[in-house]
This record gives C-alpha cells, sequence and structure tokens, in this order.
C-alpha cells in the first residue's frame, strides 16, 4: 500500500481564509517512508524563503494500487540565456515548434507577465486562439497527485542531465503528468520564488528548460497549459486534479556523463 502526504503553508491563515500561499507539496510513499516526510514536508513549510507559515496543514491518505496510473519523464533540454527577454523569446520558439499557434502562444507569455497578483494554480488556454478555457479563476487548476515512482534511478536520471535543483525535480515531476493529460499540447511556466529565474516550456515530448525567463528578486510567476480544440475541459481538471501519477524514468535521450557533483541533492531531495 501507498500512501499521498500532503502539506500545505500560508500566511494570515488558511488559504480559504484569505491567507497568502507559502508552500505546499506532496509525496506518494510507503508506508516506512510516512514520518520521514511529514518531518521535512513541515520542516520545508516552517524555512520557506517567501516567508513564515502561520497554517499549515498535513494530510496522509492511502492510495489503492488500482488506482495509481503511471507517466514517463521527458528528456530535458537546456537552452542558456543571457537575459529574461532573451528567454521569454526563445520560450515563444519552443512553444510554436510544439503545436501552439504563434498568437495564441504570445497571448499566454503576455497573460503571464501581466498577472498583478500570482495564481496558486495553472490556466488552460486554447493552443489555437490563447483564449483562456477553464473557469477556474485566480486560483486556477492544481496539479496534484504526482511523485517519482523510482527515487533512486530518478536522481542519477537527473545527475546525467546536470539537472540538481529541488525546483526542477519536482517541475519535471509535474510537467511528465501534465504532458500526458488529454488534450495537452505545451505546457509554460516559471517559478514564484524570487531566487530561482529559470522556466521551461514541456512540449512534443520534452522538457525544454530555459535559464533565464525573469529577473532575479522578481516574486512574479505563473503557469500555462496549451490545449487542443476540443479538449475536454472536465477531463483534464479531473486528471490534473485528482488522478495519482507515478512518473517513472525511461528512454534514452540526454543520457550523458555526470557533468557535476550532486551530492547535495540527496539531502535536499527529501524536503
Ligand atoms: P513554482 O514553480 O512552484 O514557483 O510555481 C510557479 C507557478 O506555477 C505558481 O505561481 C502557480 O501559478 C503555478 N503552480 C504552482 N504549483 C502548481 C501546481 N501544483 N499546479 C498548477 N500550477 C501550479
Amino acid at each position: 500500500m501507498l500512501y499521498s502526504v500532503k502539506m500545505r503553508a500560508a500566511r494570515g491563515g488558511a488559504h480559504e481564509q484569505g491567507g497568502s500561499h507559502i508552500s505546499g507539496a506532496e509525496r506518494i510513499v510507503a508506508e516506512e517512508e510516512i514520518a520521514d516526510n511529514l518531518s521535512s514536508l513541515l520542516q520545508r513549510a516552517l524555512t520557506h524563503t517567501k516567508g513564515k507559515a502561520d497554517f499549515i496543514q498535513m494530510t496522509v491518505e492511502a492510495v489503492e494500487a488500482s488506482q495509481i496510473a503511471r507517466a514517463p519523464f521527458l528528456p530535458i533540454v537546456s537552452f542558456p540565456v543571457e537575459s529574461a527577454a532573451q528567454g521569454r523569446e526563445k520560450a515563444l520558439y519552443v512553444l510554436e515548434q510544439a503545436g501552439v499557434q504563434r498568437q495564441a502562444a504570445r497571448a499566454g507569455l503576455r497573460m503571464l507577465t501581466e498577472m498583478r497578483e500570482n495564481m496558486r494554480g495553472a490556466m488552460v488556454l486554447s493552443a489555437e486562439t490563447g483564449k483562456r478555457m477553464d473557469q477556474a479563476g485566480q486560483r486556477g487548476i492544481r496539479v496534484t497527485g504526482m511523485d517519482v515512482e523510482d527515487d533512486a534511478g530518478f536522481t542519477q536520471w537527473l545527475q546525467r542531465q546536470d539537472a540538481c535543483n529541488l525546483h526542477l525535480r519536482e517541475a519535471a515531476v509535474l510537467a511528465a503528468k501534465v504532458a500526458a493529460a488529454p488534450g495537452i499540447v505545451a505546457e509554460l511556466c516559471w517559478s514564484d520564488d524570487p531566487e530561482y529565474i529559470a522556466g521551461y516550456v514541456a512540449g512534443k515530448g520534452m522538457y525544454h528548460r530555459i535559464s533565464h525567463m525573469k529577473e532575479y528578486g522578481s516574486a512574479q510567476g505563473g503557469r500555462a497549459f496549451f490545449v487542443q480544440a476540443g479538449t475536454d475541459l472536465a477531463a483534464l481538471r479531473a486528471y490534473l486534479e485528482e488522478q495519482i501519477v507515478l512518473v517513472e524514468v525511461g528512454g534514452k535521450r540526454n543520457d550523458g556523463q555526470v557533468r557535476r557533483d550532486c551530492a547535495g541533492y540527496q539531502k535536499k531531495r527529501a524536503i
């Protein structure tokens, strides 16, 4: 039996009482791993760069094997760029290559860039027109219920791609679940963590990491999922928010030598 272990933290009260979101994370683990994960998630909630949480909720729920679906990781390809402007141009290019119409890609990028307040989740946009398709407002669609199938194998796989940081680890898992969703064409994301300026476009079965998508110090981040015309939005939402997915390492692309010492990674990974 596996268990879903979840944490969400806010400041100024619970999220639904208007508290501002600080941190959230989920693991799907075996029974003997529950205690360690609860403790490291609590630590994470209390020491987040966004500030100290005064509301922390943790839940543990059993998951039946029959409820679990699987999805492959997307191989990571990195694009080092010199500025946020260059990064956003690159993102537009990759989105188009992945099948998003130019005007839709531009509209999506503009929406994320011009958002005054960060959303908690993602917006769903038409890959043809860029029009927002979900009705989820400022909350957006929250992708939950995913984790790595084989931690050790995943760590090695990340190391081979010179991709050791925690942000990337979590984004790679989320992007893999999203890419396997019905109707998804591409995903665009950059973090709201002021210290993390990289972002990505997932599309065409690849995770395109772009080194610079915003200015250092900016707390503005966002995420958009571009979907095909005719996508069943209710089914998409149910999959993204409810389906439990374990993500597996598969395929041989990008398998190179370890280019950096990822020694600190295993420790961070527990957080
Ligand atoms: P992060 O990479 O965690 O800093 O998140 C960047 C942006 O993605 C956030 O500002 C949210 O809008 C969105 N986001 C974060 N977590 C999720 C999630 N689990 N599902 C969907 N969107 C998310």
